[in-house]
């Protein structure tokens, strides 16, 4: 069975079909973070299910170009500089580099490219040009250039493509100049923001004077430069379908850059929020998380990433502390099964469970259904864990199943554990009770087993010998 997704555009799942006639490239945008705070675990959720489908698509053996742009220009960004008196990219640098940091910490893989708004100002200028070269936008006495609605919808476009929008209560020529607006405030909005006190330093020259640009036609300009007029994937937030990427289709298909009949994007998918002990996210309800609060709580970049992953990117998924213990717990068991394997392993091999892989592809191709392919990942371990402890596994099977779990791991990414390193005193005192274990000293063998106990190690005995382990 081929990959099936859900469709935002079609609001069905559909036959993931690449544009590439070779079938071979796929071109991939994510909306990336606005730089203007520390990215927070909802946001982590969103940017990690996009690194799920760039890593899936690898491993169906797809050539995947992910570009994530950085949203350096924007109003939450202006505001904050302003108040910060910052210069801009002092000021987004910041954020941006906590933000890459991030991404390694959650083993995502490092997009492409990662465009930066404030770098395409030719780019998006001349895209505005090119809508008002068609009608389809107009200028204002401030200086600013607003996308006409009424003008794209007489030529035959739709507009709320993702989202259905109730035009009856729009008057014509009603304009919006703030990035983010609601659905119930559809008013023509700003490609281009004639430049005003507020924005300090932030502007730029154009051939409508000095200004900035608004944040939707930044994706259009950036992921059509860098991917083509038309590509196969865009990617984001649940909140981003509108206005964000129903304006991003509007300025896109607007400009008429495709082919005839061809689409700005074919596929267009929107994860679901997070939200934290059943409610949304905020400082006030001391629910709010940023990657590095959870960090300082003990938790693992690799336990925060399994513990985003558990749910499907559809549904709302309701994030505790408890839910990242689970994770934690879960990983150990995988951690314990690999552990023994590796103890047990011949050198490297090729995957032996193909039934495992089989099924985690069928769970994955069924529009990314994480669920099911963690179930068959730990009804295999459960299997593993079962010959492991009746002696039924040798050293070849054991090789072919940890080969089997890199192939799983290169689409889940929570990889190996780090080796905790064995401090010597801890060495040590385990050398001294294999020793006395020798000598048939076994009260002196156990004394040594106690001591490290109290030190927070115990001791397994493998076929290759003692070692100890963390508590
Ligand atoms: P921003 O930095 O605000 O532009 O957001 C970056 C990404 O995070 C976007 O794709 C948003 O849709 C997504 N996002 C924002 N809040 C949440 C949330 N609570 N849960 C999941 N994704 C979110
Ligand atoms: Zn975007």
């Amino acid at each position: 069975m081929g990959l099936r997704l859900f469709n935002t555009l079609s609001r069905s799942v559909q036959d993931f079909v690449p544009l590439d006639p070779a079938g071979k490239k796929i071109g991939m945008y994510c909306c990336g973070p606005t730089v203007y705070d520390f990215a927070h675990i909802g946001n982590w959720r969103t940017f990690i299910f996009g690194d799920l489908v760039r890593r899936y698509l690898e491993f169906k053996g797809y050539t995947v170009q992910r570009v994530m742009n950085i949203t350096d220009v924007e109003d939450k960004i202006i505001k904050r500089v302003q108040e910060t008196q910052t210069p801009l990219r002092e000021f987004t640098a910041r954020f941006e580099t906590a933000f890459f940091n991030d991404l390694k910490t959650l083993n995502c893989r490092m997009p492409h490219q990662t465009p930066r708004a404030s770098e395409h100002i030719p780019e998006i200028v001349a895209l505005i040009e090119k809508l008002l070269a068609r009608g389809l936008a107009y200028r204002t006495a401030d200086g600013s250039v607003y996308f006409s609605i009424e003008k794209y919808r007489a030529g035959g476009a739709q507009y709320g493509q993702l989202v259905k929008l109730n035009f009856d209560e729009m008057r014509v020529g009603e304009r919006v100049r703030s990035d983010e607006y609601a659905k119930e405030a559809v008013a023509d909005f700003a490609l281009w923001k004639g430049r005003v006190p507020e924005d300090g330093a932030v502007f730029w020259p154009s051939p409508w004077g000095e200004g900035r640009p608004g944040w939707h036609i930044e994706c259009s300009a950036m992921s059509m430069k860098l991917l083509g007029p038309s590509f196969d994937l865009h990617l984001g937030g649940e909140d981003l379908m509108f206005p964000h990427h129903e304006d991003e289709i509007a300025q896109s298909e607007g400009a008429g850059v495709q082919l005839p009949g061809g689409r700005f994007v074919q596929h267009w998918l929107h994860g679901a929020h997070l939200l934290v002990e059943g409610r949304k996210m905020a400082k006030s309800l001391g629910n709010f998380f940023t990657l590095r609060d959870l960090l300082a709580k003990g938790f693992t970049g690799r336990e925060i990433r399994c513990a985003l992953l558990t749910a499907h990117y559809r549904e709302t998924f309701n994030f505790t502390l408890e839910g990242l213990q689970a994770a934690r717990a879960a990983l150990a068991r995988i951690d314990d099964c690999l552990r023994k394997l590796r103890e047990l392993a011949a050198p490297a091999k090729e995957p032996a469970d193909p039934p495992l892989l089989g099924q985690f592809a069928e769970a994955l191709d069924d529009d990314l259904n994480v669920s099911a392919a963690w179930g068959a990942i730990f009804e295999a371990a459960r299997e593993t864990n079962r010959k492991l402890s009746e002696n039924a596994m040798d050293a070849t099977a054991a090789a072919g199943a940890l080969a089997t779990w890199d192939r799983l791991d290169s689409v889940l990414g929570v990889g190996a554990p780090q080796e905790v390193a064995v401090p010597p005193e801890i060495q040590t005192l385990l050398d001294a009770r294999q020793a006395a274990r020798k000598a048939r000293d076994f009260k002196r063998a156990d004394a040594v087993r106690d001591e490290l106990k109290a030190k927070g190690w115990v001791i397994e005995d493998t076929p290759k010998g003692a070692r100890v382990k963390r508590l």
